[in-house]
């Protein structure tokens, strides 16, 4: 039985070892957007299926017995295409979604609903701005010329971009102590960030608390209803009882 892992999480690579060291055929799948990509264990393929159509076909091709959606929370159109391929084609999918963040005592959070709401709220919460959305949809904040952004993404992102900025190049996990040196160090006085959940990348929300700033948090978007699971364990456990 081969068992197609969507991935592009630490959650993803964290399954696909654990069905590997338990002799389960696994294919994890990348969308090939990042350069250097930490590979998961066992069978990889990268690149996009060609739609519900293109994926339907692969799954039919490769006998995949089941689909486990374990690609990140704003990842929505391979989450719906991947409900839409399991459904026609009749393969069981569960999605392995992290839980997202909760604000903590401190905090000076205010949501948005996408990246443009973000940017609608910036200019009346600060001017130097930690930007750790992601390299996609940067357009978003393009003409916020008045502001300051420090961009933070794994690859280099692509214009248009905000007027004044820096990249830094990184990706996590991260320590609160780096955290909180780059926020002091920039005069950072607001963060932007997406509700990834993880510890991976939350080190950056309690340096924001610890030093009084206000986080605008963008909420995750809608995905398909289906079966799901917070933990790669109980992950692990829904494909053996297959
Ligand atoms: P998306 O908007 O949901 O997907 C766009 C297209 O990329 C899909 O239609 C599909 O192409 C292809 N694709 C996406 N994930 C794929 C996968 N795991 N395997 C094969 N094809 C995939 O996705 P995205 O937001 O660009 O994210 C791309 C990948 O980066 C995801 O795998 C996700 O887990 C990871 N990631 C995303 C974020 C984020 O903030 N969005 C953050 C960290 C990691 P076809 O239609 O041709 O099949």
């Amino acid at each position: 039985m081969t068992v197609l892992v969507l991935g592009g999480t630490a959650e993803a690579r964290a399954l696909a070892a654990e069905l590997h060291s338990r002799a389960v055929a696994v294919v994890s799948s990348l969308a090939g957007r990042v350069a250097r990509p930490r590979l998961p264990a066992g069978e990889v393929r990268v690149g996009g299926f060609g739609g519900v159509e293109g994926l339907s076909t692969w799954l039919r091709e490769h006998e995949v017995a089941a689909v486990v959606d374990a690609t990140h929370p704003f990842a929505e159109r391979i989450g719906t295409n991947a409900f839409a391929a399991t459904s026609a084609v009749g393969v069981p999918l569960l999605r392995l979604a992290r839980p997202g963040w909760q604000p903590a005592e401190g905090d000076r959070w205010h949501w948005a609903d996408d990246l443009d709401a973000a940017a609608e709220l910036l200019p009346g919460l600060g001017s130097r701005v930690f930007l750790t959305s992601g390299r996609q949809g940067l357009a978003a904040f393009a003409g916020l010329d008045a502001l300051w952004f420090l961009i933070r993404c794994v690859d280099p992102p692509e214009p248009p971009l905000p007027r004044q900025h820096e990249v830094v190049l990184n990706r996590g996990p991260y320590e609160v102590d780096g955290e909180r040196a780059l926020l002091a160090g920039h005069r950072i006085d607001v963060l932007v960030t997406k509700d990834s959940g993880g510890s991976m990348t939350a080190a950056k929300l309690t340096a924001a608390r610890e030093l009084g700033l206000p986080v605008v948090v963008v909420r995750r978007p809608p995905r398909p209803a289906t079966a799901e699971v917070a933990g790669v364990a109980e992950a692990v456990e829904w494909v053996l009882r297959r």
